[in-house]
């Protein structure tokens, strides 16, 4: 395994871009195909009301968004949705909660029954459900869990300048707990929340360092939302989106690299590059939790239009089988740390 050095991804993204692209495209090439890319769902399973004060989110319950809460969803809802996001090309899909961590309980139990279901369906299943303990991860291998996502978000030092009310060391650490199952893992970031090209490269390296290095690398461009604190952020432009995405398919290789939030601000020709550097999954659906997404007949045109396949369900990793015997909830009690340190552009949307 290669260890990277934040000099060495810095001289990378700071290649002249033909060149840089023109690499990224070489390693991709070499482990996949450069003409499938893979199609996920992301369902809301559980909207808004959060109580962290991730500057970027609309869901946290502090800031004075249009989003409105709801309830857990029903099994036979997310089944209803995942068949036809299956109809329209997803091979994968992900289920996410806009919790802190979970929480053994009923609650748990119906998304643990969720991951059944939509597995049945053969379709690659993750969550992104908060922080979790090991037992919690087991359980949602034994449910025949396919991916677990928690992302990394920053570098760990911009990290303090956007979240207050968790540290990056839980995220580790729940990205240890996952580590100790045979769940793959998702982890990316966000670029464009006023992070410097330090912090950008320092998030690859964290991610490519880890051994092994993530299945699943999400690169989100941020989507400004009225009402958070990040709400008048400067658009991300597209090269800076492809060179990240370059840097991180160079980094990790292997990595299934998803062009996630901010594509409804790229242009056809833009998504194009992207995938020619190395991107090889979108989401799809008109939303992506609570922010637009393109239409998914527009991602079917440009399939059609650059002749791309969507990639099938468990081409990279083999699916889980779910386990005959089922552990019960421990109820372990984790202590999640709670930095608590004011971050002033956070503080001041709360007060509004
Ligand atoms: S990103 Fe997740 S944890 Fe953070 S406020 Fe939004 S829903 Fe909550």
């Amino acid at each position: 395994m290669t260890t990277w050095t934040l000099a060495a991804a810095k001289a990378l993204h700071e290649l002249p871009f033909l060149e840089l692209i023109h690499q990224a495209a070489t390693v991709h090439r070499a482990h996949h195909d450069p003409n499938k890319v893979q199609i996920s769902t992301l369902i809301s399973i559980k909207t808004g009301g959060c109580p962290e004060d991730c500057g970027y989110c609309p869901q946290a319950a502090r800031y004075h968004t249009e989003v409105e809460g709801e309830p857990l969803l029903s099994v036979a809802r997310v089944k209803a949705q995942a068949l036809r996001a299956q109809a329209a090309g997803s091979s994968r899909v992900c289920l996410g909660a806009a919790w802190r961590n979970v929480k053994d309980g009923p609650e748990f139990e119906q998304v643990l029954e969720m991951v059944r279901e939509v597995s049945r369906l053969n379709m690659e299943v993750c969550c992104t459900l908060g922080m979790l303990t090991p037992h919690q991860a087991k359980r949602l291998e034994e449910a025949g869990l396919y991916a677990y996502n928690h992302n990394v978000d920053s570098s760990e030092e911009y990290y303090k300048e956007i979240i207050s009310t968790r540290a990056y060391e839980d995220r580790l650490e729940t990205l240890r707990n996952v580590r100790k199952t045979a769940v793959t893992l998702c982890s990316g970031g966000i670029i464009g929340m006023g992070e410097s090209l330090e912090d950008r490269m320092s998030m690859l390296v964290r991610l490519a360092n880890m051994d092994p290095y993530p299945e699943s690398v999400p690169i989100n461009a941020l989507v400004p939302v009225e009402g958070t604190p990040l709400e008048g952020q400067a658009p991300v432009s597209i090269f800076e989106m492809v060179r990240m995405v370059a840097t991180a398919r160079i980094l990790m290789p292997e990595t299934q690299v998803r062009l996630s939030a901010g594509r409804t601000s790229m242009s056809p020709e833009g998504q194009a590059l992207c995938f020619y550097a190395g991107a090889n999954s979108i989401f799809a659906g008109d939303k992506l939790l609570t922010t637009p997404n393109p239409d998914i007949a527009e991602d079917q045109a440009l399939f059609r239009a650059l002749g791309i396949q969507p990639q099938a369900p468990y081409e990279k990793h083999a699916p889980r089988k779910a386990a005959d015997i089922v552990s019960p909830a421990l109820g372990e009690k984790p202590k999640w740390s709670r930095p608590g340190h004011q971050i002033p552009r956070n503080e001041e949307k709360r007060r509004r």
